[in-house]
């Protein structure tokens, strides 16, 4: 059996490209009166991504010339949008890219525990509103997780390393941001001595989150005291820790999967059904028991709700992993003595990373060429707008890439009858119309 080859991918054909060119106009003009209530008002940065996506992968725009040194056969590469959290493609990338970064950079090979924190349903409409508060809301976990630390492993330098990323979305889209957070299953009290953590006791855990998130509403205005006394009441907080076994660091496939999982898109491509005729998508749970319907521009805007604003910061890294402990450990050229749970490879060229990253999203080689199994190269990039038209109207390409023109929208017709002499045929209609006994009346 041939060795499997690297398709360059035509991302127009996906029913999810054709989905968001049906309805983003429409979605533009309707969404301050249909969703600004539900969602905020529509951010512009939001704008540009779906935009942007509708380009991505489009020979038109430009792309690279690849080709076999061996045999000579060509192919040309697309530009991609390197949009996250809406392109699924770009997405992925930036998702296998992140998982080996953190791996290699960041996560030491010492045992670790992925955590989920989740906040009650009534509570999370103020994140949605002011986004700022996503960043204090990992603030809380991190800050809630040192003083139980603390709390079980006393000592001056007892703080463990930890990574967390919040996501805003829940299986069917729901606005739900909750933090996962990947950490040390113990500290580092000295050098090259890691402690392992005792056994988790979730309910401590849990209250000291409470009270963080509860104090931290409370100190930005968005509850009173008397709403706080309503959410004492309650039986059941409706606030969520979740804690995974212990990981090994003999584990490394499992910790990058992990790494990748932490910063998933919000939606899968395999999990929709776009019906283009009903203007609907039928979307599926994880687990695929459950399915549920939405009209296109409904499920359109509950996808904006999870793109991140331009400089939103969506993972960030405390304790023994904070940029301030990894720098100085750099800088003292002490971080390398406890290794990380992948080797860094610094020599790899960027065209090779890219070639790289490609084989471990699709386990296909793009560099390998698909007539001889020789090593492709990228031997120029093209850019200039005429030669990109050139080269397309050469190959025959230029027609099969061009986006076809947005459709005409149906325009809200005026009747005038003023000067008519015949009835409506609706008003004809109604006067013959005899209600029968089953018709539901109003
Ligand atoms: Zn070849
Ligand atoms: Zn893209």
């Amino acid at each position: 059996m041939p060795a499997p080859v690297y398709r360059p991918r035509n991302p127009i054909q996906t029913p999810y490209y054709r989905c968001v060119e049906d309805h983003l106009e429409t979605l533009e003009q309707v969404y301050e009166d249909r969703f600004e209530r539900t969602y905020g008002f529509f951010r512009p940065h939001v704008r540009k991504v779906m935009e942007r996506y509708l380009d991505c992968g489009n020979l038109l725009n430009g792309f690279a010339r690849i080709k076999c040194e061996d045999c000579g056969h060509e192919y040309l590469l697309a530009f991609s949008c390197k949009r996250r959290h809406f392109c699924p493609s770009c997405h992925q990338k930036r998702v296998v890219e992140f998982g080996e970064w953190l791996c290699q950079n960041v996560i030491k090979a010492v045992p670790h525990r992925h955590f989920v924190f989740g906040i009650p349903k009534i509570l999370r409409r103020y994140f949605l509103y002011d986004r700022r508060l996503l960043l204090e809301l990992s603030r809380c976990i991190w800050e809630s997780l040192k003083i139980y630390y603390q709390y079980c492993m006393p000592g001056k330098n007892s703080v463990p390393g930890t990574t967390i990323a919040i996501q805003t979305f829940g299986d069917f889209l729901g606005f739900n941001p909750h933090g996962h957070v990947l950490i040390t299953d113990g500290s580092f009290p000295e050098k090259g001595l890691f402690k392992v953590a005792p056994a988790v006791r979730l309910k401590y855990l849990e209250k000291i989150f409470r009270s963080k998130v509860i104090s931290l509403l409370l100190s930005k205005g968005k509850i009173t005291p008397d709403y706080i006394n309503l959410l004492k009441s309650w039986k059941h907080s409706g606030f969520q820790v979740f804690c995974g076994p212990r990981i090994h660091p003999r584990k490394k496939e499992a910790m990058e999967n992990l790494a990748r999982y932490i910063i998933r898109a919000s939606f899968s491509q395999e999990r929709m059904t776009y019906l283009p005729e009903e203007s609907r998508i039928i979307y599926r749970s994880k687990d695929k028991r459950q399915e549920k319907a939405f009209d296109a521009l409904d499920w359109l805007a509950a996808m904006c709700s999870h793109i991140p604003d331009q400089r939103e910061q969506m993972v960030r890294y405390y304790g023994f992993y904070s940029n301030v402990s990894r720098g100085i450990r750099q800088k003292a050229n002490e971080d390398a003595l406890i290794p990380c749970i992948l080797e860094p490879d610094e020599n790899k060229k960027p065209n090779q990373k890219w070639a790289r990253l490609i084989q471990k999203i699709y386990e296909v080689d793009p560099l390998a060429c698909p007539q001889c199994q020789g090593l492709m190269r990228i031997i120029s990039i093209i850019e200039d707008q005429e030669v990109i038209d050139k080269i397309l109207g050469h190959l025959g390409l230029w027609k099969n890439n061009q986006r076809p023109p947005p459709k005409p929208k149906s325009l809200e017709i005026q009747i005038d009858s003023s000067d008519s002499q015949l009835p409506f045929y609706e008003e004809a209609f109604d006067q013959d119309f005899e209600v029968s006994a089953d018709y539901p009346t109003v």
